[in-house]
């Protein structure tokens, strides 16, 4: 990408210079697309909006450097044209950048000939530059690492049992103990594809950090973000009331908790049932989707077979079951009673309310609209 081409300068440089004094005033963003993967990451981080990548780059978000993006989907230029930033970040004469990196890393050790992934041409050589090469080359200069989606994080659906590549996420390839010039870690958000908002937010985190403007992100033992990865996906699922309530669906459609179709959701850790998908709307189990732990190390092997309901599951829904159905019927005996009105709200010559003249006290009346209930209300206990 050309410079004139690809930068969208701040309106407002003493606002940028301001918000730079304790740290970094430009900071380019190169996103490496090379790994084996669907460039699915970079289609779900183009909707978010929380913020938008757009907002990011006209800086209009206080507290941001200045943004140049380098990522080839979304890209004017081509072929060297586009290489150039990537090879001036790769031999430290470029500004400070941070990396991110979409799919998984091939081992390219395996290769007796040929590679797995590459993306542009040695002019010294004449051969594929490697995207293994390319990782070599810019994670030493890198200011920050960012592995987007679970193929970069953790190797993913490329990294499943029986593949040919012998691929792994990034943490794989460069150590559990690799850190950036700047002391960070790889900072993993996984998701297949990764959550739209997750990924923006984390990335103007990382932004906000290297401008001086924000502490050290928090990171889990796995290197993921702790405020997006602490809660397991049941805990902010719409439908956990009806989990609790042992009231399952079966079959697709149903408005109930579909854990007996195969939702994962109980053991895994992912926000998308709280955060929806594109600007609050959608996201697996809000729409009907089972969760097949996408965000998670193990995925997919170990959450295969799809579709058939998880055998940990088995035990606590049935648990769920016997508890459950004794719930839903109380519930259903008081709903009944809570969803008529009071008795005395009626015409007629007789006060019903419990009203005495003269301010005298009288015990109000029972509440009629539980002490009549008639009995449990007409939803079926037995589904
Ligand atoms: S649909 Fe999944 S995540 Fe939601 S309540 Fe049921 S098991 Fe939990
Ligand atoms: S709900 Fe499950 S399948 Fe959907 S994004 Fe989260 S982890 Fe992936």
């Amino acid at each position: 990408m050309s410079e004139l081409d690809t930068t969208v300068e701040s309106p407002d440089d003493d606002r940028v210079n301001e918000v730079t004094q304790s740290g970094l005033m430009d900071v380019d963003v190169l996103w490496l697309t090379a790994g084996l993967s669907c460039d699915g990451d970079t289609v779900a981080m183009t909707a978010a909006t929380q913020p938008s990548i757009e907002e990011v780059l006209a800086g209009i978000i206080p507290g941001l450097p200045r943004v140049r993006f380098f990522n080839p989907v979304l890209a004017y230029e081509a072929g060297e044209e586009y290489l150039r930033t990537f090879h001036e970040a790769s031999e430290g004469r470029s500004r400070p950048f941070i990396l991110i990196v979409e799919g998984s890393i091939p081992n390219e050790e395996l290769n007796t000939e040929g590679f797995w992934a590459a993306m542009g041409t040695d002019a010294s050589t004449g051969q594929p530059i490697t995207t293994c090469e390319w990782i070599d080359r810019l994670t030493p200069h890198a200011w920050g690492v960012l592995a987007a989606g679970t193929c970069a994080t953790f190797g993913g659906i490329h990294a499943m049992s029986g593949n040919p590549t012998g691929c792994m996420g990034l943490v794989d390839y460069l150590g559990m103990d690799w850190r950036t010039r700047s002391g960070l870690p790889v900072v993993n958000v996984p998701g297949c594809p990764v959550q739209p908002d997750n990924l923006m937010q984390v990335l103007v985190y990382l932004l906000k950090q290297a401008a001086g403007r924000a502490p050290e992100i928090p990171l889990d033992d796995l290197f993921r973000p702790k405020w997006l990865f602490t809660q397991s996906l049941h805990e902010g699922c719409d439908r956990g009331g009806f989990y609790e309530q042992g009231d399952f669906g079966s079959e697709y459609g149903s408005p109930k908790c579909i854990v007996k179709l195969g939702c994962w959701g109980p053991v895994v850790l992912c926000n998308v049932g709280k955060r929806g998908w594109i600007n609050g709307i959608g996201g697996c189990p809000n729409v009907g989707g089972i969760c097949i732990g996408c965000t998670m190390p193990g995925f997919p092997d170990k959450f295969m077979p799809f579709m058939d309901e998880p055998p940990g599951a088995k035990m606590s829904s049935s648990a769920v079951l016997v508890y459950g159905r004794t719930v839903r019927a109380l519930r259903s005996f008081t709903l009944g009673s809570l969803d008529r009105e009071p008795d005395w709200r009626r015409r007629g010559s007789t006060l019903s309310t419990g009203y005495q003249p003269g301010g005298g006290s009288s015990e109000p009346p029972a509440n009629p609209a539980v002490s009549r209930a008639t009995g449990p209300s007409h939803e079926d206990p037995e589904q």
